[in-house]
């Protein structure tokens, strides 16, 4: 049986807990062999003003996740034609790699929700399933059944964290240590990232 392997894919500026915690739940969820992370990189018109460099939100992610086993960082979407399309990803690997299987695409249900709104989602779900780490906050009781169909939840204890709070926290001055990896947290001060209030 060729190893199956899980998409995630996220702008990760910066990765926290949250993020750490369900890739975590994925991994261990009995569906997938691997998880991939794709670093996916702003549209063209966000200026670096409007969020953390690519190459720091990598550098970020690849600390957070050192050590985690049957995972792995890609930045494939930073080389294809930007924006990115999620389906055009998944057929790109799934094209490279022969010798693997793609089941799943994997996501925070806040992502479940909003998935109709996605460029090409219905094709997407032609590719891959969704599977789905509960997020606190989150309703996904709006989904259509076209998208539920294609959608598995892993079993997931809920940890209420994002992004934006991370920046909010911050930006107040204050140190998120129990959101954000350690690691990481030495990676933003090294860098004086997210001085600004958002
Ligand atoms: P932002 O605050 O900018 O919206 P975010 O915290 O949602 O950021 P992203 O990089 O956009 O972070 O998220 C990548 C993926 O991780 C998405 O599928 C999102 O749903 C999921 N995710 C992020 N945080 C959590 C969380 N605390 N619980 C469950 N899923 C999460």
């Amino acid at each position: 049986m060729k190893p199956r392997i899980g998409l995630f894919g996220g702008t990760f500026d910066p990765v926290h807990s949250g993020h750490v915690s369900i890739a975590h739940s994925f991994i261990t969820s009995g569906k997938i062999d691997e998880l991939w992370v794709l670093l996916t990189p702003y549209p063209p018109h966000k200026t670096e003003k409007d969020h953390a460099p690519y190459t720091m939100r990598l550098k970020m992610l690849q600390q957070a996740f050192t050590g985690v086993d049957r995972l792995k960082i890609l930045t494939i979407e930073n080389e294809l034609p930007k924006p990115s399309y999620t389906v055009k990803t998944i057929k790109f690997l799934k094209e490279k790699n022969p010798d693997f299987d793609f089941p799943y695409f994997c996501m925070g249900e806040d992502s479940l929700a909003s998935f109709h709104k996605w460029r090409l989602h219905e094709e997407i779900i032609e590719e891959v399933e969704l599977l789905v780490a509960e997020r606190p906050g989150a309703n996904h009781s709006e989904v259509k059944e076209y998208i539920l169909d294609k959608t598995l939840f892993v079993e997931h204890v809920p940890f209420d964290v994002s992004s934006t709070m991370v920046k909010e926290i911050m930006g107040d001055g204050e140190v998120p240590s129990h959101l954000v990896p350690d690691e990481v947290l030495g990676i933003i001060e090294e860098e004086a990232l997210y001085k600004q209030k958002k």
